[in-house]
């Protein structure tokens, strides 16, 4: 089955925002077995609206349409692929009532205007599915050749909810066999030492199939089945992820695919009860906001230092101006300092610390670009390691952040 992205929306043609909703959707798509073979984005016109509809539904089973359906006028996704399909909007209860929860809920000091309750129209005999982060339902439409278009949301907030709950089981149910799929998150490990792991596996692999992705610092492993239900799926994958759990053991940080490293660490460190802090040089606070990515983050992090200069790095962290001037601002032992200097200072549990060289200036022979010594202290106990990264600036801070990250999970999980 081939589907169709289509998004709408001037503000994608004219560069204003980035269309991650077509990265997103395409990425789920190719996951779930079906075949893209075109995307367009479109503007809010009508006429020009249709003629992609049209299009689209010419040459694919199922099109997809991201975005116009809020409750401006300039919002036409919905009357528009209604007109395509031949269908009167007529209003639905269940929508009008979900829309006054909604706005009850939040407590709009607003109230509702009368714009809102537009989106309680659906296309006659369109399958509805409730939004449970908006108030613009999702619709589902077939035509009388059984090709099908599906309005989704704009905001992505709105969208990546609706298409993991009712989307990709409904994509699923249409074909025959549905493919599900868990993702096993590695880190603590290099990419090609991580291939050589799973090597047999990967040339043995039939249903389900593993596949390797290399991310910034981390590998992940998607394990893909094929089968008529979840249920059958899951048991298909298990015997392949407890072989992945008997491979690379407590390098596995999660097998769920929303799940980050930040939550992973986050979470050993509310099991454990203990507070965590930073002192950051050249990744200068990306490493706090990874931290605070995570909801519920203020329950292990109170505050956290950035020291760029040797002078910051002494008055906040009490990092010696000895070693400083004996070993300089990159190297092992400062970092060391800057970590126990920080857990003393934040009265921290734990503590990373990070000092290197991000470039693209700055380098010598004995310190190139790229050098990162990250430190680690956990109750008092202090580790540092060494690291010559080879990205660029953005590279090297990135790596830097999830090399810190694993460290301190490292030290977690042994306690
Ligand atoms: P709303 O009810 O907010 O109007 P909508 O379904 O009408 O939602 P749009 O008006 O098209 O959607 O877009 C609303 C917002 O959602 C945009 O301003 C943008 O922030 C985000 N958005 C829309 N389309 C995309 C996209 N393709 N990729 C990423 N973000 C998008
Ligand atoms: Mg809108």
């Amino acid at each position: 089955m081939t589907v169709e992205l289509i998004s709408v929306g001037t503000e994608i043609l004219l560069g204003n925002i980035v269309n991650t909703n077509a990265a997103y959707l395409a990425e789920k798509i190719a996951v779930l077995g079906l075949s893209c073979y075109h995307q367009s984005a479109v503007g809010d016109n009508e006429e020009r609206m249709e003629d992609a509809i049209r299009l689209a539904l010419s040459r694919s089973d199922i099109v997809i349409l991201s975005g116009g359906l809020g409750p401006t006028k300039d919002d036409l996704t919905k009357e528009v692929t209604a007109k395509v399909f031949g269908k009167k909007l007529v209003e639905d209860p269940h929508t009008r009532e979900r829309i006054q929860n909604y706005f009850d809920r939040i407590k709009n000091p607003d109230g509702i205007t009368s714009n809102n309750w537009k989106q309680a129209l659906v296309p006659e005999g369109a399958t509805v599915v409730d939004n449970h982060n908006g108030t613009a339902p999702g619709l589902i439409l077939e035509n009388e050749d059984g090709r099908i278009a599906i309005l989704l949301p704009g905001p992505p907030n709105e969208i990546k909810p609706m298409f993991e709950r009712d989307i990709a089981p409904y994509l699923n149910r249409l074909q025959p066999e549905g493919i599900y799929s868990k993702m096993v998150k590695v880190c603590s490990i290099g990419e090609s030492r991580a291939e050589t792991i799973v090597a047999d596996l990967m040339d043995a692999q039939t249903n389900p199939t593993l596949a390797p992705y290399a991310k910034t610092g981390e590998v992940h492993f998607r394990v893909t089945a094929k089968a008529k239900d979840e249920e059958t799926a899951n048991a298909l994958m298990e015997p392949m992820i407890e072989e992945l759990y008997h491979r690379f053991g407590d390098k596995i940080y999660t097998t769920e695919e929303e799940v980050t490293l930040e939550e992973a660490v986050v979470a050993l460190l509310k099991e454990k009860q203990m507070t965590v802090t930073t002192a950051e040089s050249c990744t200068g606070g990306l490493l706090a906001g990874r931290i605070m990515n995570v909801p519920g983050a203020s329950l292990v992090y109170n505050e956290g230092y950035i020291t760029y200069s040797n002078g910051a790095k002494e008055k906040l962290l009490g990092v010696s101006p000895g070693t400083l001037e004996m070993y300089g601002a990159v190297s092992a032992e400062t970092a060391a300092e800057m970590a126990e200097g920080a857990a003393r200072a934040a009265e921290a549990n734990a503590a990373l610390s990070v000092t290197g060289i991000a470039g693209p200036d700055g380098g010598t022979k004995e310190k190139p670009v790229g050098l990162v010594y990250v430190g680690c202290c956990v109750n008092g106990k202090v580790r540092t390691e060494r690291f010559l990264f080879t990205g660029n600036r953005e590279k090297n801070r990135d790596y830097a952040v999830v090399r810190a990250l694993t460290l301190l999970r490292e030290e977690l999980i042994c306690l």
